[in-house]
Parts: C-alpha cells; structure tokens; sequence
C-alpha cells in the first residue's frame, strides 16, 4: 500500500475564530466605515497527532501560533452604494 498522505499543517493547530474590528474607507463612494474582520486563531497543540511522520515532526517543532484572516472582501454599509471590495490590507497573517 501506498502511503501519500501528508498531514495537513491545519492538524497541528486547534483552531478558534476571531472577530477584529477595523475601518477602511471604501474606494467607490470614498466613505469610511467599521467593519468586523473575521480571523482564525491557531493555537499548536500540545501533542503531535498521531500517525505524524519525521517531516511533520519538524514542521511541528518550527509551528508557532499565529492569526489568519479568513475576510477578504467587504461590502460596503452605505445603503447608495453597497459596494464590494477587497481589504486594502496586505497582511493576512499575524504571528503571535
Ligand atoms: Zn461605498
């Protein structure tokens, strides 16, 4: 049997969601507003899952906890306009 399996790295980490409030102005009708940010905080497991090969163990040791966001496109609140566009944020990732 052929094992090709490799262990996703979400099974090294328990997985929590998060909300960050934010204001970004919106391109097409130039108002700002507050928008909920929806993120997943990834906190490593204590143990390694079971069945985790020599280059999981590795990967395992390096992993640190870190943010992700899962949003990338908001819709304007402004009832004219309504708007959607991208989070003019680059950074998706928030090392804890
Ligand atoms: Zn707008």
């Amino acid at each position: 049997m052929d094992y090709t399996w490799v262990m996703d790295e979400r099974d090294f980490y328990t997985e929590t969601p998060e909300t960050k409030r934010a204001t970004y102005i919106c391109p097409k009708c130039r108002q700002s507003a507050e928008f909920q940010i929806r993120w997943v905080r990834r906190t490593k497991k204590k143990h390694i899952p079971p069945g985790a090969r020599d280059s999981d163990r590795a990967k395992f040791t390096k992993a640190g906890d870190y943010l992700a966001r899962v949003d990338d496109m908001l819709t304007c609140p402004n009832p004219r306009c309504r708007g959607r566009f991208e989070i003019p944020d680059f950074q998706t990732v928030v090392l804890l």
